[in-house]
């Protein structure tokens, strides 16, 4: 398998996609197959760009298990462009350093891990926007 089709498939994977709803134009995320603002059917998927901003945000001090390699970590509520409120863990950021407002991306991470030998899980994360 060559480079290209493993990348395409990863970000298959991994990209951010929901829906939109072909009756208002209303996107959804997580993906819920009914529209929220309308209340008709919404199947057409949908990949956002996977950028936002700080919504709200929370640090995590005591890590659930799985997550202890990764505390403290901060939890944020994120606003995507196109206006659905995502939850994910943020990442590359210190957690005094987190604040309402700050642009963010998507970014792929490990998320937990099973010790060395162990399965390890990978999902999406948020990570600020440098600057310039
Ligand atoms: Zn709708």
């Amino acid at each position: 398998m060559g480079l290209p089709t493993h990348w395409r498939l990863k970000n298959q994977r991994y990209c951010l996609t929901g829906e939109v709803c072909r009756e208002c134009g209303a996107k959804l995320f997580p993906p819920r197959d009914v529209c929220p603002e309308c209340s008709q059917p919404a199947y057409e998927p949908f990949t956002f760009s996977g950028k936002g901003e700080v919504y709200s945000y929370a640090t995590m001090y005591q890590a659930p298990e799985g997550y202890q390699a990764f505390a403290p970590y901060t939890v944020a509520l994120v606003r995507l462009e196109e206006g659905p409120l995502v939850t994910a863990q943020l990442t590359d950021v210190d957690t005094d350093e987190v604040e309402i407002g700050m642009p963010v991306e998507m970014v792929t991470r490990k998320m937990r891990e099973y010790g060395e030998d162990g399965v390890i899980v990978y999902g999406y994360k948020f990570r600020p926007v440098l600057a310039g």
